[in-house]
């Protein structure tokens, strides 16, 4: 079969968070700019755009194993196209933190790596939803928490402009769009690399009163920057009531390894301090199992911990460790097995007959 249409088309593949989610919606204006139309599968794509995600490991063998599938099934040309040259396959995303060159070396079929400057946020993204839109509001973080890539990855904090985000969300409006969520790797800490300074609060209370917006959402806060203010604001009556706020440990020797800049006693009076303000807000949370050092006893008051919170619900990961983070030269000495068991203990703990 000859292929008729001679519009090339693109697909793309968004592995991880929300916020390549919304980097894959202007990766998509990119493509469209040069010249390319949408396919419905990534078996009629000419060139197939691989949004990667480097928070874990397991995420990365996702990214490998897609492109041996793809290169090998297009070279041995059985399947979906006759003469099939295989589609040019784009690497964008975390894994870019790598460096191209690695990268080239390592997967020597990647035909093109895109940087974040290539699909910047001056792209108008395609929406991919038509009631609900992503808008990231900053890109990068500060805290450099020693597990973690997305300082490397993404770089450092850089807010979007409080007018910007403003006229992207009236837009929006009325667009008939009527729910957003602001993204963020460090949501709460929004505006702080701005001048003049900006709150975060402060947009909220502002898209707040954009009419036709009836549910604003954001993701992903942290405890240390989440001040009283941006509490009151979460009591405006379109601000979504759930609050997603990582803990990662309820042990405050691994939380100082882990460089995150509070105790178990700290976040605890947070949330109590939220709760009073709030008793409707559900909350939900990340927690690593299984962290270099963590003893049975450190986990022990994790597990404390979140029976004092008492989570809607918790994405749980067990501790993987990352090249070029602080903790990859900490010796990873819990065993998979029991990485594994306390994941289940965390797992049935609260994910069990969970509501969110
Ligand atoms: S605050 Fe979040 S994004 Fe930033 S380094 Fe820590 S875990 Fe990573």
């Amino acid at each position: 079969m000859v292929k008729l249409l001679t519009m090339k088309k693109y697909f793309i593949k968004t592995f991880g968070c929300q916020a390549n989610k919304a980097d894959s919606e202007r990766i998509a204006r990119l493509y469209q700019k040069r010249g390319y139309q949408l396919a419905k599968s990534i078996r009629e794509a000419d060139v197939v755009i691989i949004n990667t995600c480097s928070v874990r490991e397991s995420a990365e063998n996702r990214v490998y194993g897609l492109i041996r599938n793809l290169t090998r099934r297009l070279s041995a040309q059985t399947g979906y196209t006759l003469n099939a040259e295989r589609p040019k396959v784009v690497l964008a995303g975390c894994m870019l933190r790598y460096g191209v060159t690695t990268l080239k070396k390592k997967l020597p079929q990647v035909d093109e790596f895109l940087r974040v400057e290539d699909y910047s946020f001056d792209l108008p993204p395609i929406r991919t939803e038509k009631t609900h839109a992503w808008v990231p509001i900053m890109e990068g973080c500060n805290n450099f928490c020693t597990y973690c890539v997305v300082p490397y990855a993404r770089g450092r904090e850089k807010s979007r402009s409080f007018d910007e985000i403003i006229c992207e969300v009236k837009k929006l409006a009325k667009q008939g769009y009527q729910e957003i969520t602001l993204l963020g790797q460090n949501v709460n800490s929004y505006g702080k690399d701005l001048k003049p300074r900006k709150k975060f609060s402060d947009l909220l209370r502002e898209i707040h009163k954009i009419r036709g917006i009836e549910k604003i959402s954001f993701i992903t806060s942290n405890p240390w920057d989440l001040t009283e203010d941006i509490v009151q604001s979460i009591k405006l009556s379109k601000i979504d009531k759930h609050l997603h706020l990582p803990v990662q440990s309820g042990d405050d020797k691994i939380l100082k390894e882990m460089n995150r800049k509070y105790t178990a006693k700290k976040y605890l009076s947070l949330i109590n301090q939220i709760r009073k303000e709030i008793p409707e807000i559900k909350m939900s949370t990340d927690i690593i199992v299984g962290f270099p050092g963590e003893t049975k006893e450190a986990f022990e008051n994790t597990v404390k911990l979140c029976k004092k919170v008492g989570f809607d619900k918790a994405y749980i990961a067990k501790y993987s460790p990352r090249p070029g983070t602080a903790a990859y030269r900490f010796k990873d000495d819990v065993s998979p097995q029991e990485k594994k068991r306390r994941w289940r203990v965390l797992e049935e703990l609260i994910n069990n007959d969970n509501t969110i």
